[in-house]
């Protein structure tokens, strides 16, 4: 007979969950955390002082207060104190934060690269010695809680490595590992897909904030997505799931760079706009996306009807996306955030066509709220997990 879960692993939990509300939703009464938790007030008192001594939050007076009466005290993350590490490695970018309990960017650095692909050590060279400049800005008291990066592929969930990035990376590459090692936090290092992470990261902090069920959409060379149902991150068997760019919505259409054709990042990436738009070759990359859209908007009947195909077919993704997964919002992000606004119409009129009314009723369609650092900020998330699932444990792993 298997027991049932003990004090301590209680305790554990409602240490993670009462930081998971300080993290994610800012400075909160005790209060308010006794109602939202459904735990009474001398057990969130008795949580907060664990977790103050800990220096994961610190508890201050309201700064204003218009009740009679002792007023509650307000609990803060320690923001400036408490950090993690994230990289994002895009095709056309590489960028490293420190970011603060409660998802404060305090540092930032990126550089701009050209899309040759990535040897492994000279983009972990690149990121750690980012890392390390900011490392020895921080003062004495400050700790390091997690690490975790957000890639433009395929991450096998068994082990972290990337096994597939058509746009970036060749063959397996135990990315997150060589990172560790020349980090020398004695941190692992989490690694995800980019689409995934910024799914996370909408979900947590951006436009889908307490929205249960979301599909993020995000464009750059390519099309990846993420899928939250239910509140969880759908990662499938191998944590391959949320592929919808190699989803096909032409069959015998355009060549894929998965090998197929068709593929919904096939007739929607930058490629497919500046080919139809008639631009394809003179520029590339989100600007070259922009100055459709722009061109379009003056009038340009080229880039109109670029836009106009696109939209069409990124409209057709989107209904199967909505018939089979019945999401409460759908984001663009990335370029698609451009596209997107671009061609609202278009994808509204395939989703008339093509998906069932009663999913497509009361879809809301959004784009981005955290535009470029939606990856950024997913890849932070996931670095704090281990945090918000045990805090005073990695606390003390952090500190030794
Ligand atoms: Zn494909």
């Amino acid at each position: 007979m298997r027991a049932g879960p003990s004090q301590e692993d209680i305790r554990r939990h409602n240490l993670g969950a009462l930081l998971r509300h300080v993290h994610l939703g800012g400075p909160i009464s005790r209060a308010e955390l006794t109602s939202r938790m459904g735990l009474n007030r001398s057990t969130i008192m008795a949580l907060t002082s664990d977790l103050t001594a800990a220096g994961l939050v610190r508890e201050e007076l309201p700064r204003e207060t218009r009740r009679a009466g002792r007023p509650s005290l307000v609990v803060r993350p320690e923001s400036a104190r408490v950090y993690v590490f994230a990289f994002d490695v895009g095709p056309d970018r590489l960028a490293v934060a420190r970011v603060g309990l409660g998802g404060v960017i305090l540092d930032r650095r990126e550089v701009p690269r050209d899309r040759s692909r990535f040897k492994l050590d000279e983009l972990a060279a690149t990121l750690s010695g980012f890392a390390r400049q900011m490392r020895r800005r921080t003062r004495a008291d400050t700790v390091c809680v997690g690490a975790a990066a957000a890639v433009s592929g395929g991450v096998r969930k068994a082990d972290g490595v990337v096994t597939f990035g058509p746009n970036l990376l060749d063959g397996e590459v135990p990315f997150g590992e060589e990172l560790d090692r020349r980090l020398g936090l004695g941190l692992p290092v989490s690694v995800g897909n980019d689409a995934n992470l910024g799914a996370l990261a909408e979900h947590s902090r951006g436009v889908g904030a307490a929205v249960k069920d979301l599909i993020y959409l995000h464009g750059d060379v390519g099309i990846g997505g993420g899928i939250i149902a239910g509140g969880h991150l759908l990662g499938g068997h191998d944590g391959y799931g949320g592929e919808v760019g190699h989803m096909v919505v032409n069959p015998g259409g355009r060549a894929c760079g998965c090998g197929s054709s068709g593929c919904l990042e096939a007739e929607v990436g930058e490629r497919a706009l500046l080919e139809s738009a008639g631009r394809f070759g003179a520029q590339q990359g989100r600007d070259a996306v922009r100055a459709v859209v722009e061109a379009a908007d003056r009038g340009d009947i080229g880039a109109q009807e670029g836009l106009k195909r696109v939209g069409e077919w990124l409209g057709l993704g989107v209904a199967n996306l909505v018939n089979i997964f019945n999401p409460e919002m759908l984001i663009f992000g990335g370029m698609l955030r451009e596209i997107y606004l671009g061609s609202a119409a278009q994808v509204r009129t395939q989703l008339t066509l093509h998906a069932m009314a009663p999913q497509r009723d009361r879809l809301r369609l959004r784009t981005s709220a955290l535009g470029d650092a939606a990856t950024l900020v997913g890849a932070a998330e996931l670095a704090f997990a281990h945090v918000l699932s045990d805090p005073l444990e990695v606390l003390a792993r952090a500190n030794a």
